[in-house]
């Protein structure tokens, strides 16, 4: 007699299937086991989810039900943590369950067919069978921790709850997450750490400090990584060995957060202010929070990492005593700092560019400082926050300019092969020989990209030698030089080898690398950041700043003082004051003290919802209809009471690829009442998109916590 089972499938978030759907079975299934099922004509990968229903659900015909297709069950079932971790995540960033614990599942689940997968799992047994663990982790012949570190993991022992490395710039963050990870391995024989970085391009580093250090204890297969960027059947393995428990570090980014981890018992987030962590597609999530929570839930401790924290995880920081739910913890030197200004961290130099000859892009002050370092074989690191060549061509006689037709946005020039690319709906053509409007043969670049910055530079730096009679040596680092693969490592290489002198490139070669040789870093225009209408721009502009200046003198050998520039219009601009005092905590004061009196995060909560439509009208109907429409809600008058809805708006983009796009802003001093809202509005938004008014809707999506406003 088959039974009744509940399976949560991959269906779309604004479904009327958005939940779990009822299947028979031949045995019961314990909930988190995966299964195959039919759906329509297709065979779909599904989790039993809840408990088996006791009746077939009313809204179903008990002649209709279908039984699954296969029960996977030589998987062991996902643990009751993960699936209440799903259930948060769904609830909390307004999504279907399915759909976020599909997602958290590597694709090659879904893709393989039993045959196939049962294969894979029996090369995986062989796989980890292999595993001889060698004697326990000895910490002994390690290095000698530093003062600071040694505090560190003694006030990372005296606490339960979340914990806020607050660490320089090369103050040994890594050197503490390994041994707080050592300690938990040798102490308990199946317990697990998941350590978290922001971007792919930092995993490889990590992987080698993590494996070197823990392979010869606990066997090659004990440390994997978990990314996008890994092939399928990689990151299958991985998840398989996480799950099954014989991996006992999993490295990854912020889908890592979702990784099958049935002894899991540390998680560590590096760099936890990286907005990276912060997913823009599906569910909206935040790992970082999402680690915090995972942290409670499962009884594991979790440490953030930091040198420029989040405003959010600062404040969370704060003194017990004035309510501060996290213990911060402060390495404020850099390793082999002697007794050294600031702990060895580089001289912050401002250059007044009100004051320097009109139209220069690299101030002649900064230009002495890059040769006279060249002179010296140190490396410099120059970077600008924009890659191709110019931004933006223009005609220097009527008014046209490289729109790009699809998106409200300027196509960006790239000399290399001479296109017009627009960054954001790839729209790319030739660049035209004369102005499309008017024939005049001049057509002017307006502003400047990586790629002209390095052929600027080269030209400047043409006659410099090194002290070896070569030629300056430059390499550019940014997302047009880095397309194939490979080819980001092999320019890191030469990096790493001293070939290179200059390294010029966007943000990418601002955070995380472990430059030995640069000692001068260089911002060229970082002003924009000052001004933004988005409240998170100076935080992410002085986190990036602090970021490149900790690339620079990261060898404390270095007998010259290294230097970070930054040119600005606006040198005594407090966000440059509080970095040149390399002052994180003055900073973060005067922000949280803007944000308070302003109401905004971290001292309110918000969401955004964003519509796509085909006309900016109708995008903007279709939110301002939801907004009105939320006034019928049962309960309307309490919960509104503590919401605020503003008005429909365009974008900041308006328009990417022929689709208007308008967002709302949502606002509440309370978590909880936002939340409330939010799930009994996501019916209104639904029912609201049925109406004539919103016949060209495409599609909306609802982000909470919303990084970009
Ligand atoms: P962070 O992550 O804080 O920027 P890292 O962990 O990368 O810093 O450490 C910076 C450098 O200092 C690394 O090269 C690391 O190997 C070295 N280091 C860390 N701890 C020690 C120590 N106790 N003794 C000597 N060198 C150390
Ligand atoms: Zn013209
Ligand atoms: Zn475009």
């Amino acid at each position: 007699m088959p039974t009744l089972i509940s399976v949560i499938l991959h269906t779309p978030a604004h479904s009327n299937m958005a939940g779990a759907l009822t299947y028979l079975s031949d045995q019961p299934l314990c909930p988190g086991t995966l299964v195959r099922v039919p759906l329509g004509q297709r065979e779909l990968l599904g989790v039993v989810w809840d408990d088996p229903p006791h009746s077939v659900p009313i809204a179903i015909d008990p002649a209709r039900l279908r039984m699954i297709a296969a029960a996977l069950d030589a998987i062991p079932p996902l643990t009751p943590a993960w699936r209440a971790l799903i259930d948060f995540a769904a609830n909390y960033y307004q999504r279907s369950t399915g759909e976020v614990a599909l997602a958290a599942l590597p694709p090659q689940l879904r893709d393989l067919n039993t045959l196939q997968l049962s294969r894979r799992l029996g090369k995986h047994a062989t796989d980890s069978a292999d595993v001889q663990p060698s004697s326990a982790s000895n910490d002994s012949d390690l290095i000698a921790l530093t003062t600071e570190q040694a505090r560190a993991i003694g006030q990372f022992h005296t606490y339960d709850g979340p914990c806020l490395l607050f660490g320089a710039t090369g103050s040994g963050k890594t050197e503490v997450f390994m041994r707080c990870t050592s300690e938990l391995l040798a102490g308990s024989e199946h317990a697990q750490a998941l350590v978290m970085v922001p971007e792919i391009n930092l995993t490889p580093q990590l992987e080698e400090r993590f494996k070197n250090r823990f392979c010869p204890h606990y066997g090659q297969s004990a440390v994997v990584s978990m990314h996008s960027g890994m092939a399928p059947a990689q990151r299958l393995k991985s998840w398989l060995a996480a799950h099954s428990g014989s991996a006992r570090i999993v490295l990854g980014t912020r889908m890592a957060v979702f990784a099958a981890m049935p002894h899991l018992q540390l998680i560590i987030v590096d760099e936890e202010h990286d907005p990276s962590y912060k997913s823009h597609e599906g569910a909206r999530y935040s790992a970082r929070d999402l680690a915090i929570y995972r942290g409670r839930l499962e009884g594991a401790r979790v440490m953030l990492g930091s040198a420029t924290p989040s405003l959010e995880s600062w404040y969370h920081s704060r003194p017990a005593a004035e309510g501060g739910r996290y213990l911060r913890i402060e390495m404020p030197s850099r390793v082999g700092a002697s007794l050294s200004a600031q702990g060895g961290l580089p001289l912050v130099r401002r250059v007044d560019m009100n004051h320097q000859p009109k139209a220069c892009v690299i101030s002649p002050p900064l230009l002495q400082a890059i040769t006279e370092r060249i002179a010296r074989s140190e490396q410099c690191m120059v970077f600008l926050n924009r890659r191709g060549y110019a931004p933006v061509l223009q005609c220097t006689d009527c008014d046209w300019k490289s729109e790009c037709p699809h998106c409200s946005a300027y196509r960006v020039f790239h000399k290399i092969d001479r296109t017009l690319r627009c960054h954001h709906c790839g729209f790319t053509e030739r660049v035209p020989r004369t102005c499309p409007t008017c024939g005049n043969l001049d057509i002017a670049t307006v502003g400047r990209g990586t790629e002209r910055l390095e052929e600027h530079l080269e030209q400047l730096l043409s006659e410099v030698k090194r002290p070896d009679g070569n030629p300056v040596c430059m390499v550019r680092i940014d997302a047009d030089t880095t397309k194939l693969k490979g080819s980001l490592e092999s320019q890191l290489a030469r990096v790493h080898s001293g070939e290179v002198d200059v390294l010029v490139g966007t943000q990418m070669i601002a955070k995380g690398h472990d430059f030995r040789r640069i000692t001068l870093v260089a911002a060229i225009n970082p002003d924009s950041a000052l001004f933004s209408s988005d409240f998170r721009a100076p935080e992410r502009l002085f986190s990036l700043l602090m970021q490149a200046a900790g690339r620079a003198g990261r060898d404390a050998s270095n007998t010259h003082r290294s230097e970070m520039w930054v040119q600005t219009f606006h040198p005594t601009h407090p966000l440059f004051e509080s970095l040149k005092r390399h002052d994180y905590p003055a900073f973060a004061k005067s922000q949280l003290v803007e944000r308070q009196t302003a109401g905004m995060p971290p001292f309110s909560f918000q969401a955004l919802v964003r519509a796509e439509a085909r006309t900016q009208e109708t995008a903007q109907a279709f939110l301002n209809a939801a907004s009105q429409a939320s006034a019928q809600m049962p309960n309307a008058a309490l919960l509104l009471k503590h919401i605020t809805l503003y008005s429909a708006v365009p974008m900041s983009i308006q328009r990417i690829a022929n689709i208007e796009r308008a967002q709302m802003l949502i606002e509440s001093h309370s978590r909880t009442a936002l939340q409330r809202f939010l799930n009994i509005w996501q019916t209104v938004l639904r029912t609201t998109r049925s109406e004539p008014q919103c016949k060209g809707l495409i599609r909306w999506a609802v982000d909470v916590d919303p990084l970009l406003i």
